[in-house]
């Protein structure tokens, strides 16, 4: 690695190495060739760009698809003393061409702009007059069809290589999977780039699933326990639910605010930047909210509804601990949520290679719901990634699923929905199973069915969790109506040639477990430690008020972490602490290192 990289990496960055092929890649860059970039969440992508941005002299271009993007990148650039700007349809004339003047004056080292409008004729009349270091095109998977996020304008990109044949390229993404990967190469001409592909894992997340019961209180304990003052994402799959719920806990105390595609866009805007710059609001929403949002310090995404993928599972999960820091996956689904989603699937009108690779998608959710071995083994795996050892670190590596032997009661409940023929919910078929006579099953005349009645030895919860496991795992349909229906693979299971082994349901952790996820699960500041880290987070508050940006632009947690770790007493010691540049040093050093030393001295 070179020591101009590296010397911009510790002086302007405040980081002591290059993590994973950070170093390759900017080595790559530099030397003017084009690389493709696959990395999690959090990996560490712009380092990738803005090191050789540093290094190659000239500007910088750097493509992205949205505007709170490039301000966020703007505004934490900024603060390590870097000219970045951005160039967007939000600004003024005026401010446009501020920012144009500066361009051509060689005052910028990164600018930032939508792909529309880097192909302009305006904009490549600018072009022609300045230095380009490299073009960067972030969240490349935009130009995949494949996705939820196309974005017709990123084809145009494939134009630059065309325009300016001498200014190296470097596509990133957090998609993993290889169809889009491929569609990336083709669309943006970059066959003869070096590809870098990250491990996928995301091992400071804690994945957790469990089985719903009261969804929103389940959510509640779960937050009063472990996330009690920390910002975070709460997923739900309705507008109105993701009203109820934000209400719901604003009720129960906590700072949370609805986010949906029905609110007005003004309050969208509003909310999301609340969340962004405040601490410790929680955002309730539906899938519509994530992209465009970099902020590093969730610190735990919650799912009240089933994701329809494991795709979207790891997307949405994935916007938590950016940071590195410990973050919390939590999700709690119930028989009710596959009923519904299976129902939807079965009125869809959709092409039937399409409901095929839905229903696929869905089934591949389900498995890892039910899964009794490591999440994050199975969630890898999903993407082709193997991880050769169980990791310790989710729920079912710290609290084993048990089983029982479920035969008996999956031949019952199977033979119920056949002999009331297929057309019931689960409801009912409960209601016959454990022979209760009401208006319905007496209507029906299934008081009178031979299994009525037949399954008294269990209680309705544990009928409801062994239909859940059979529709899960694929033995039961659910039609349009949302009646079950009996399939193929069950026929085995029921002539008494298979057994079926079903999972013990769990609505909330047990002691032990509690105990050793207090162990390696939390960002945890006890006793002195928290009082120096509330005045820090009191002192960074105060400076990102004063200029209007977030406070995880100041420093971020690691950074605070580390100061209340290792204690700096002067501004040589405080330059090693990560995430502290030259220019940090220089403007907050002195603040920083007062509140140390003014701590040192009231906790004497
Ligand atoms: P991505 O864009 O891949 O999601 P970021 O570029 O936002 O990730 O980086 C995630 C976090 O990791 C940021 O806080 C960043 O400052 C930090 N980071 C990146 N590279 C390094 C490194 N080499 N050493 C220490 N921290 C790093
Ligand atoms: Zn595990």
């Amino acid at each position: 690695m070179s020591d101009a990289a590296l010397a911009i990496l510790k002086n302007t960055f405040g980081y002591s190495s290059f993590r994973g092929f950070q170093g390759e890649v900017v080595a790559e860059i530099a030397a003017g060739r084009d690389a493709l970039v696959l990395m999690p969440t959090g990996g560490g992508k712009s380092l990738c760009y803005q090191v050789p941005a540093l290094l190659r002299g000239g500007t910088a271009i750097v493509v992205s698809p949205l505007i709170a993007l490039m301000e966020d990148q703007v505004n934490s650039l900024r603060q390590l003393g870097i000219r970045a700007d951005s160039l967007h349809s939000a600004m003024t004339e005026q401010e446009r061409d501020q920012v144009e003047w500066d361009l051509l004056q060689g005052n910028l080292d990164l600018l930032y702009v939508a792909p529309e409008r880097l192909l302009t004729e305006s904009m490549q009349r600018l072009l022609a007059h300045i230095r380009i270091a490299l073009f960067a095109i972030d969240e490349a998977h935009c130009v995949s069809h494949w996705g939820h996020d196309f974005r017709p304008e990123y084809l145009l990109l494939s134009r630059l290589p065309g325009v300016f044949p001498e200014v190296p390229r470097i596509a990133l993404t957090a998609t993993a999977d290889p169809r889009t990967r491929h569609e990336i190469v083709t669309r943006l001409e970059l066959s003869s780039a070096r590809v870098f592909i990250d491990s996928f894992n995301r091992p400071n997340i804690f994945y957790r699933i469990s089985q719903k019961r009261q969804g929103k209180q389940q959510l509640l304990n779960f937050l009063d326990k472990e996330h009690a003052d920390d910002s975070g994402i709460v997923y739900c799959l309705s507008r109105k639910k993701v009203e109820q719920t934000a209400q719901w806990l604003c009720q129960a105390g906590r700072k949370a605010l609805p986010y949906h595609a029905g609110l007005a866009p003004d309050e969208r805007r509003a909310n999301q930047h609340r969340f962004i710059s405040e601490e410790g609001v929680i955002i309730v929403a539906t899938i519509a909210f994530g992209m465009g949002i970099d902020k590093p310090d969730v610190r735990f995404v919650a799912h009240l509804d089933l994701p329809r993928s494991i795709e979207a599972y790891y997307q949405e999960t994935g916007r938590a601990g950016r940071d590195g820091l410990p973050a919390t996956a939590w999700m709690v689904y119930g028989l009710q949520d596959i009923v519904l989603l299976k129902q939807l699937q079965a009125r869809s009108v959709a092409s039937t290679q399409m409901r095929q690779m839905e229903r696929q998608k869905l089934d591949a959710m389900l498995a890892l719901c039910e899964q009794t071995q490591c999440r994050r083994q199975s969630l890898l795996g999903y993407f082709a990634e193997q991880l050769a050892q169980p990791c310790g670190y989710c729920d079912l590596c710290l609290e084993p699923a048990t089983v029982w032997d479920g035969t008996d009661a999956a031949r019952k409940a199977l033979s119920c929905i056949y002999r009331s023929r297929q057309s019931f919910g689960v409801s009912h078929l409960v209601d016959i199973l454990l022979g209760k006579r009401n208006e319905k099953t007496r209507r029906f005349g299934h008081d009178r069915l031979s299994t009525f009645g037949i399954g008294k030895d269990l209680d309705q919860t544990v009928w409801r969790s062994v239909y859940r496991q059979l529709l899960a795992r694929g033995y039961v349909n659910v039609n349009h109506q949302g009646a079950l229906e009996l399939n193929e693979k069950c026929r085995p299971l029921l002539k008494g040639l298979e057994t079926i082994q079903l999972r013990r349901d769990r609505y909330e952790p047990s002691a032990r477990y509690e105990l050793e996820y207090r162990e390696v699960g939390r960002v945890v500041v006890t006793g002195e430690d928290q009082v120096l880290w509330e005045k820090l987070r009191r002192l960074r508050r105060n400076l990102a008020t004063e200029q209007d940006v977030p406070a995880y632009a100041i420093v971020n947690d690691k950074t605070l972490m580390e100061l209340v770790k290792y204690r700096p007493r002067t501004q040589s010691e405080l330059s090693r602490i990560s995430g502290i540049g030259q220019h940090k040093l220089e403007i907050y050093g002195p603040a920083l290192l007062q509140v140390l030393t003014d701590h040192v001295c009231e906790s004497a």
